[in-house]
């Protein structure tokens, strides 16, 4: 297959071109394109073949849910069996937005999509590219970040032609993503809503919505034995394609302990590389030095964090290390992304 290349801003909308985008998905091909939090791999929701083919393009397990895109209220209840006033007052404060909610799937909806479960994963974007593709698409489409499985998800286009190119019929160039990091999801199904990926969407933020919220235990401690609720959250993610550690304790420790490492590692000739902050990166004498940005902006931190392991791959870096984030606002959401990158390899000095 062919991937066409074809390059819009949120502000200059292509209509003609998302009109073709809209005919492809309703004719069961795939279609990637920019949300405000990665770059997304679409195909008819409610189309079984795509999908089936979306699986396959993403090298991606098949029990692992697709996230169900909409962006009009109103097609809310087509595809799901009841809306929860939980999920109304979270729509009404969070949506268009980087927050995705589970409900109990309509039959609309086909179990291909939902990995076989007889719940649905919907998210309204706020991006105007990827708005104006869904309601060109007839509505649903569904999407899970555009990259190969196992890989950082895509925040500029070029990832996703990485990945994708000759596996998908048309990719949308919209430039960089705002966010940089996938939605929040939140489990709506069981009476106390349960976050169940941790994302843009902080749990204080959903606490001031909606009063307690509680955290899956399996992003917690992942150690604990628990299957996570969110099938994909029990596959290895965004690795790069070196190995990466956490160091976690003072400033002055991690620096230390890391140009030790980084030291011996090319006395050995392997190529390293370190991501740390604003505050640091002068500090360190890796191969390779990214900032992910000012230590107090989770924001930025958050934005960086899968273009820097997409860099370290092109830069061929064999082992890499990264300071730690903390876990207050978007602290967990980085946490969490950095830690299955790391395959949880994490060190205390
Ligand atoms: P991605 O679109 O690549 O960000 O991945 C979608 C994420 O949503 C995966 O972690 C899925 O396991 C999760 N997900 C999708 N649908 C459901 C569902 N019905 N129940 C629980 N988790 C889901
Ligand atoms: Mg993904």
């Amino acid at each position: 297959m062919i991937t066409e290349y074809i390059t819009m801003t949120e502000e200059a909308i292509d209509r003609a071109a998302i009109e073709k985008a809209g005919q492809i998905l309703q004719a069961g091909g795939l279609v990637a394109f920019p949300t405000e939090t990665v770059y997304g791999l679409g195909g008819d929701a409610l189309n079984p073949e795509s999908s089936r083919k979306i699986y396959a393009a993403k090298g991606r397990p098949s029990d692992n849910p697709l996230i169900v895109h909409i962006c009009r209220m109103e097609d809310l209840a087509p595809i799901v069996r009841d809306i929860p006033d939980e999920a109304l007052r979270l729509a009404e404060a969070c949506w268009p937005g980087p927050l995705t909610m589970i409900f109990h799937k309509s039959d609309l909806v086909p179990p291909e999509t939902t990995g076989g479960l007889d719940t649905v994963a919907v998210r309204f974007p706020s991006n105007r590219i990827a708005m104006a593709l869904i309601a060109a698409a007839g509505g649903y489409i569904a999407a899970p970040s555009a990259n190969r499985s196992g890989r950082p998800s895509p925040t500029l286009a070029r990832y996703c032609r990485e990945d994708l190119d000759g596996r998908v019929e048309m990719i949308i160039d919209g430039g960089p993503v705002g966010i940089g990091l996938e939605s929040t999801i939140i489990d709506l199904t069981e009476g106390q809503p349960v976050i169940l990926r941790p994302g843009y969407v902080t749990q204080e933020r959903l606490e001031q919505i909606l009063g307690r919220v509680e955290t899956d235990r399996a992003i917690i401690e992942p150690d604990s034995g628990t299957a996570p609720k969110a099938p994909g959250m029990k596959y290895r993610h965004y690795a790069p394609k070196g190995s990466l550690t956490i160091v976690e304790g003072g400033r002055e420790a991690v620096i230390t302990y890391i140009n030790a490492r980084t030291r011996e590692c090319r006395e050995k000739g392997i190529r390293t590389g370190v991501i740390c902050t604003d505050e640091t990166c002068r500090c360190y004498t890796a191969d390779s030095v990214k900032s992910a940005g000012a230590r107090t902006s989770g924001e930025t931190i958050a934005s960086r964090l899968f273009r820097i392991l997409r860099e370290f791959d092109d830069e061929e870096i064999q082992v890499m290390f990264s300071e730690s984030f903390g876990e207050g606002g978007l602290g967990q959401a980085i946490m969490n992304r950095l830690m299955k990158a790391a395959g949880h390899k994490i060190v205390q000095v």
